[in-house]
Parts: structure tokens; C-alpha cells; sequence
């Protein structure tokens, strides 16, 4: 088993089947992280467009919401 870094937290991750490019989920933090590198294992941030586009979509929503009442 291998262990990285996590870049958010700094504790430990235990990764199983470690591959670059692979994503997950910090146990400790909930950050997204990245495998960048195998040898020594290096972990970054996972910087992902599409959370912002889902934002949006929430406020319009909720924006909607408040003009019923
Ligand atoms: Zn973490």
C-alpha cells in the first residue's frame, strides 16, 4: 500500500491502487485531490470548472423561489 500527502489537510492518504491521474476524496478534509505523480506518490488539488456551473444553477434557482412568495 501506498501513502500520500493530502495538499489541503497534510495527513496521510492511503491509496490502494495508485495510477496518475486517478481522483479522490480526502477522509479527513472532503478536498478532491489528484494523484500527479507515482514515484515518490504526489498529490495536488483537483480544479474542477463544472462546481462553479452548478453554483449558478442553485442561486437562479433560489432566486426564483424568493420571487413567489
Ligand atoms: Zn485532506
Amino acid at each position: 500500500m501506498d501513502i500520500g500527502i493530502c495538499p489541503s489537510c497534510g495527513d496521510d492518504i492511503k491509496l490502494r491502487t495508485p495510477r496518475v491521474g486517478l481522483q479522490l476524496r480526502c477522509p479527513y478534509c472532503d478536498a478532491w485531490i489528484e494523484v500527479i505523480e507515482l514515484d515518490p506518490i504526489e498529490l495536488d488539488w483537483v480544479y474542477d470548472d463544472d462546481w462553479d456551473d452548478e453554483d449558478w444553477e442553485e442561486e437562479d434557482w433560489e432566486e426564483e423561489e424568493e420571487q413567489d412568495y
